[in-house]
C-alpha cells in the first residue's frame, strides 16, 4: 500500500527533474587559455572585437550535480530497486544521460537588455574563439545562458555578473604568473606545480584539462573552479575529473 501511494511521488519527482532541471550541488566555472585553445590543429578565430588579452577567458558556469545519480538516485532505489531505478535516473540527469542540467527553459532566451550594463565587461572576459559563429561573443553568451544559465536559479543578469565576479575575485593569470607560471613557447610546467599555485592562489582546489597543441604536445587548456550554489564564493571541488593531460608537464603558450 505504502509503495503505490509513493511511487508516483518518487516517479514525479525524477521526471520534474529532467523538466525543471533546477536542483543542482554546485557550479563549475570553467575558464580557457586562449593560446591553448587557438594551439590545435583547429586553430581559432577573433571576434568582431578584436584579438583578447592574453588572460583566461571564462567558457561558462555550469551548474553540476556532486554525484551522478544524486539524492533522488537513492530515493529511487530504495523504493524501485536497482534496475527500474537506473532506468528512471537516466532519463532524469540529462538529455543524453549526462550529471547536469541543462537546457532548463527553452523559452527563456538571452536578453541583450538584460545584460546591458555588463557587455563591455563580457567582451573583455568572456570572448568567443571559436570560428563556427559569427564572431559575435553574444552568441556564445547565449548559447551559455541557454544551456547552462537556464538550470542555475539565476536571472539573466545576476548569473553573468556572477561569473564575471568570481573571475575578478581569483585572477588565474595573475596567480600562475606569481608563482613563475607564465606564457611561453619553451618552458614546461609540471602539471602538479600549476595545481598547487591555484591552490595557493585561491585557497581551493581545482580541477585542470589539457588538450592537445598543434606540435601534439600538451596545453593546460581549461581550469574547472568549483562555486557555491549561490553562485559567490569557491568551493574545493567535490568531484575529480580527468585532467587529460597524459605526461606529468604543460605548456601554456604564447596568445
Ligand atoms: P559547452 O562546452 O558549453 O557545452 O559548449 C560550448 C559551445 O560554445 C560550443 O558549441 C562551441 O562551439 C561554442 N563556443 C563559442 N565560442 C567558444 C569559445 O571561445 N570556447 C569554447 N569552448 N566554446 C565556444
Amino acid at each position: 500500500m505504502k509503495l503505490v501511494v509513493a511511487l508516483p511521488l518518487v516517479l514525479s519527482s525524477l521526471l520534474s527533474v529532467s523538466s525543471m532541471a533546477k536542483d543542482f550541488d554546485f557550479f563549475y566555472f570553467v575558464q580557457q587559455w586562449p593560446g591553448s585553445f587557438c594551439g590545435t590543429s583547429q586553430g581559432c578565430c577573433f571576434p568582431d572585437t578584436g584579438k583578447p588579452a592574453a588572460d583566461f577567458g571564462i567558457h561558462g558556469l555550469w551548474p553540476n550535480y556532486a554525484r551522478c545519480q544524486g539524492r533522488q538516485g537513492l530515493a529511487a532505489r530504495a523504493m524501485l530497486g536497482e534496475d527500474v531505478a537506473a532506468a528512471v535516473i537516466s532519463a532524469a540527469v540529462g538529455r543524453r544521460g549526462k550529471c547536469w542540467p541543462e537546457y532548463c527553459d527553452d523559452g527563456n532566451a538571452l536578453r541583450p537588455w538584460a545584460i546591458r550594463d555588463l557587455f563591455k565587461s563580457l567582451e573583455q572576459n568572456w570572448p568567443t574563439l571559436s570560428c563556427k559563429g559569427s564572431g559575435r561573443s553574444f552568441e556564445f553568451w547565449s548559447y551559455e545562458w541557454k544551456k547552462h544559465g537556464t538550470c542555475s536559479n539565476l536571472e539573466q543578469r545576476d548569473y553573468f555578473a556572477s561569473a564575471l565576479a568570481v573571475k575578478a575575485a581569483h585572477n588565474l593569470t595573475e596567480i600562475l604568473a606569481g608563482a613563475g607560471i607564465v606564457p611561453s613557447e619553451s618552458e614546461r610546467y609540471s602539471v602538479s606545480s600549476v595545481s598547487e599555485a591555484i591552490a595557493q592562489g585561491t585557497g581551493f582546489k581545482a580541477n585542470l584539462e589539457c588538450n592537445r597543441g598543434a606540435d601534439g604536445e600538451a596545453q593546460l587548456f581549461q581550469v574547472y573552479q568549483c562555486v557555491d550554489k549561490e553562485a559567490k564564493q569557491l568551493i574545493d571541488c567535490p568531484l575529480s575529473m580527468p585532467t587529460k593531460c597524459r605526461g606529468d608537464t604543460v605548456k601554456l603558450p604564447v596568445f
